[in-house]
Parts: C-alpha cells; sequence; structure tokens
C-alpha cells in the first residue's frame, strides 16, 4: 500500500480552502479559539463569530479579565455553550500559568481546561509548526476508508494516534501539510454520506473503493433530534439570560410558556450544575456578573 502522504500534499496545494485560521501569522491563540468553536460547528458559522470574538480579545489575557458571562453571551448560538466557559478556564489557565501565552507543549496544551487529544496537536502543528499527528473526524474517515477499506471508523481510539502518525513524512513542514490534508479531504471530499471519489486524490489506492464500498457494520444511534429535546430547552434558557445580560432574570420570568415545564426546569438545574448560569435570589443569569 503506498502511502498517503505524496498524493495528499499535491491535493492540498490546489484544492485546499481559504480559511482565516490557515493565514500567515493567524496566532496561536487565533488556532485555540478557532478549535474550540470547530469542535462542534461548521466553517462557515464558525467565521464571523470567530473574527468578533478575536477583535474583543485578541489575547488569553483579555478574555481572562472578562466575566465568563461574557464569554457565554459572545459564544450566541454556536451551540454547546459549555465550550465558551471552558475557553474562558483555559484562557485564565494561560494567564496564570503561562505568562498569557499559549503553550507550545503538547501536555501542557492538555492540562489546559477543555482541551484533549485532537486540539492539543492542532495547536502544536498549526501554530507552532511541530509534528504530531492531527485526527479528528475526518482524518478517521478518510483513514478507515482509504487504508482500512471501511466505510466509517469505530469509535475514537488511541489507535488513530499512532495510524495516523504512521503516514506522516519525516519532513516537519511536511507532516503538518499531511495532517491538514487529511482533515480537509474528509471535510471536502470523502464526506461522511457522499464521497466524490472522482475528485479525490487516493482514489487509486483506495481500499474501501477497491472492495467495492462494503457497508458499514457500525449501528450506533442517530444523533437524537433537535426539537423538543432537552439541548434545545437549555438553549432557550440560555438565550434568555444572553439577552437579559448583564442584568438577571426572575426565576418566573424564565421561559414561562414553555410547553413542558418539568423539562425548563430540568434545563435550568443542569446549566446550573455545568456552571453556565448562576441562581440565587430566586433569580437566574450568567456566570461572573456581579448580583444587581
Ligand atoms: S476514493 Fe472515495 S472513499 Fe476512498 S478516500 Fe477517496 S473519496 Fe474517500
Amino acid at each position: 500500500m503506498p502511502g498517503l502522504a505524496t498524493p495528499l500534499i499535491d491535493w492540498y496545494r490546489d484544492a485546499a480552502r481559504d480559511l482565516p485560521w490557515r493565514r500567515e501569522g493567524f496566532g496561536a491563540w487565533g488556532t485555540l479559539v478557532s478549535e474550540f468553536m470547530l469542535q462542534q460547528t461548521p466553517v462557515n458559522r464558525v467565521i464571523p463569530h470567530l473574527e468578533a470574538w478575536l477583535t474583543r480579545w485578541p489575547t488569553p489575557a483579555d478574555l481572562a479579565t472578562s466575566p465568563p458571562g461574557d464569554a457565554v453571551t459572545q459564544w450566541a448560538n454556536l451551540g454547546y455553550p459549555r465550550r465558551a466557559l471552558w475557553l474562558h478556564r483555559a484562557a485564565v489557565e494561560i494567564r496564570d500559568r503561562h505568562d498569557g501565552v499559549v503553550p507550545r507543549d503538547v501536555d501542557a496544551l492538555l492540562a489546559l481546561t477543555g482541551i484533549g487529544d485532537y486540539t492539543a496537536r492542532a495547536v502544536a502543528v498549526f501554530a507552532y509548526g511541530d509534528r504530531h499527528p492531527v485526527v479528528d473526524t475526518n482524518t478517521r474517515r478518510v483513514l478507515a476508508r482509504a487504508v482500512e477499506g471501511r466505510a466509517q471508523p469505530g469509535p475514537p481510539h488511541r489507535r488513530d494516534l499512532e495510524r495516523m502518525d504512521a503516514e506522516l513524512p519525516a519532513d516537519v513542514a511536511e507532516a503538518a501539510v499531511v495532517n491538514a490534508a487529511a482533515m480537509e479531504l474528509g471535510a471536502i471530499v470523502c464526506t461522511a454520506r457522499a464521497p466524490r471519489c472522482e475528485a479525490c486524490p487516493l482514489a487509486a489506492q483506495c481500499a474501501w473503493r477497491a472492495a467495492g464500498y462494503p457497508p458499514s457494520e457500525d449501528r450506533r444511534r442517530k444523533q437524537a433530534t433537535y426539537e423538543g429535546s432537552d439541548r434545545q430547552a437549555r438553549g432557550a434558557v440560555l438565550k434568555t439570560l444572553r439577552d437579559a445580560a448583564p442584568e438577571a432574570v426572575p426565576l418566573f420570568a424564565v421561559l414561562p410558556d414553555w410547553p413542558d415545564a418539568a423539562q425548563r426546569d430540568r434545563a435550568i438545574d443542569s446549566l446550573v450544575a455545568d456552571g453556565l448560569a448562576e441562581a440565587a435570589d430566586e433569580q437566574l443569569r450568567l456566570p461572573g456578573h456581579p448580583a444587581s
């Protein structure tokens, strides 16, 4: 099996999208913020929020001095707002432990709130130019198909890092390009539902294609629908708090017409438990704003 590196590098040179975090001098803080935002939100929704975020908080220390509730407000409708709180905590840690400079060392990055295997290595590779395997969902799918002949990857596993590492050239700069190219290929060509094999630089060597596209054995449950879900209720409560911030909202005025009162109460309790909201004196507010 020929390696993936050369065809990926050649393809990426022409096909890579022009995205803000790929531009020269974007910086480690910008890379870190973008990776937090991209964890569960599509690129086109992230870009305007990312620019606004970095304009407001151009350094970790700038964010660290704002109340965490401001981060939740600025996060707006990006979804999974715990990421805003984690990013705020990470900014405080970077200010307090690393003199305000995003660390370069993978273990130091992993020690920050909200940062896992993917984000730590993405920052070390894309912001600092070091050589590590960077493996996201898209990369895992490309490896599963092109190398292993399977339609979908299994659950994430540490082996994924070893598999990707085996594909990286020794040259540090080329290794970074292969990491980026594998992710890009999975995002725009080897997509989950409709891979465009005719446009794929790995078509000639793809094991899944050569095997005649055997179907996936992965029968994991599809993601639950959003409409009517607890997640929707949490989002609606948070929107109420964001709209009122920095003022608190009386508990009786939080979603008084929500169709399922027990679900609304559950949403409020879980937001408080997660630190995304604070309850006191029969009022609810975003965290970090002084009581009025
Ligand atoms: S040939 Fe098709 S299935 Fe194989 S890696 Fe390329 S796009 Fe994915």
